[in-house]
């Protein structure tokens, strides 16, 4: 893993030191009131260290996709209140996040104080990764902090190009999403186990074919197990499966028998009619899909192979449900999985690293998520993690 330097590393006497954070609070909103505190609370403690350690506290953030313009309703304004709210100390707000209106806001601080800049992407070269906009930034500036791991993956000005111009630092939020990655994939204990499942194998080829190198087993669930069982001959019916991806399931799984990486796939289906909550369903062995119906759901002889891997691993990585668990009755392998891997997590046996959107919201609906040892909110990045690529905003931490 790349090193880089926290908080810890920052000179402990930063009293007068004007210090940038990019944060991640593009938050759901609606009416101008957020919904959803999760991403603000998440950087409360960065921004309270550095309040209290006496810098001047000046946030950048993205908001939305106003495309380089000035669009009012993505103005982080109404997010300044919640922050003011969630941190407990006052918030100011510039209308802009570098010039005049910044610099004037930014001379008025005093130690301690907190000021949020509006929405980065209010200009073109955010985007663009300008350097003339990461300058501008800079000159507001004596050291930056990144706090935000979900927009590491994009090289922007205030993500990228502004880190290098500028002593920095990873924030706190930042440094616990690394520390957990680094136990999941990067120095894992083994045996390393993955759970790769969700609707298609097109979009998560990069990630096979780096978790194959990787890992001791891989377990194939969800609707891309099906474009697997097709490869290998087996009979799906009218289930969701890429069949002109034949020969790419093949290669990641002549490329994980050489890497002697174990994987694992659906040995018995839930399988219905009809896509919709309550259907008329049955569970088949994988052999016997009838011709008209579609898998939805591994079969309970499925799981009991994934949770027998599960007890085996040492450390756990789970990207991907495994069945269309928005829909009872397909979310029971789903359910049972997570929770016997949050199970084996309490008990210490296990180290579970999950993510991705709608593997949070399962592992959610499965009640669960906070047994995890980290579950990553970042979508992309933590994908882009998993693909094994190396993030911008995170190489330009580097010590
Ligand atoms: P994540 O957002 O966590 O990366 P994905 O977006 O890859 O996960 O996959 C989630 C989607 O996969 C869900 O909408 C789920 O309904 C769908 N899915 C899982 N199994 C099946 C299946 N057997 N048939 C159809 N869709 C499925
Ligand atoms: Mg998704």
């Amino acid at each position: 893993m790349t090193q880089f330097k926290t908080l810890d590393d920052m000179p402990q006497e930063i009293g007068g030191k004007r210090v940038l954070v990019r944060v991640d609070l593009n938050v759901p909103m609606a009416d101008g009131v957020v919904t959803d505190r999760t991403r603000i609370e998440r950087v409360v403690p960065t921004i309270s260290e550095l309040s209290r350690r006496g810098g001047k506290v000046i946030l950048l953030a993205h908001f939305g996709r106003p495309k380089g313009k000035v669009v009012e309703e993505m103005s982080l304004s109404p997010v300044a209140q919640a922050l003011e709210e969630e941190l407990d100390h006052r918030v100011d707000f510039a209308s802009d996040c570098i010039g005049e209106a910044a610099k004037k806001e930014i001379d008025e601080m005093t130690s301690g104080d907190v000021l949020l800049l509006e929405n980065t992407r209010f200009h073109p070269g955010e985007e663009k990764n300008d350097p003339d906009l990461a300058k501008a930034m800079a000159a507001n500036g004596d050291m930056y902090v990144n706090d935000a791991f979900s927009a590491a993956h994009r090289a922007h000005a205030s993500t990228e190009g502004l880190a290098w111009l500028l002593p920095a630092y990873a924030g706190r939020s930042m440094q616990a999403e690394l520390e957990a990655l680094e136990k999941g994939l990067g120095a894992p204990a083994k045996p390393v186990v993955a759970i790769v499942g969700g609707a298609k194998v097109s979009t998560k080829i990069d990630l096979l074919q780096n978790l194959v190198k990787k890992v001791d087993a891989l377990v194939i669930g969800g609707g891309m197990a099906n474009t697997f069982l097709a490869a290998k001959g087996v009979e799906v019916g009218k289930s969701l499966c890429e069949h002109d991806l034949a020969d790419t399931a093949n290669a990641i799984m002549s490329e994980a028998a050489s890497a002697g990486c174990a994987i694992v796939l659906p040995v018995d289906g839930v399988v219905a009619r009809e896509f919709k909550a309550g259907a008329d369903s049955e569970t088949v062995d994988i052999e016997n899909v009838p011709a008209d119906a579609m898998i939805l759901d591994a079969g309970p002889a499925t799981v009991e192979k994934i949770n027998g891997w599960i007890d085996h691993a040492a450390t756990l990585v789970w990207n991907g449900p495994l069945g269309a668990f928005e829909i009872e009755p397909f979310d029971a392998a789903t359910v049972a999985a997570a929770r016997f891997a949050a199970e084996q997590t309490v008990a210490g046996k296990l180290v579970s690293v999950a993510g991705g959107g709608d593997t949070v919201a399962a592992l959610n609906h499965a009640g669960v998520a906070d047994k995890f040892t980290y579950v990553s909110t970042a979508g992309g990045a933590f994908l882009e993690w998993m693909e094994g690529k190396e993030l911008p905003g995170v190489a330009a931490l580097s010590a």
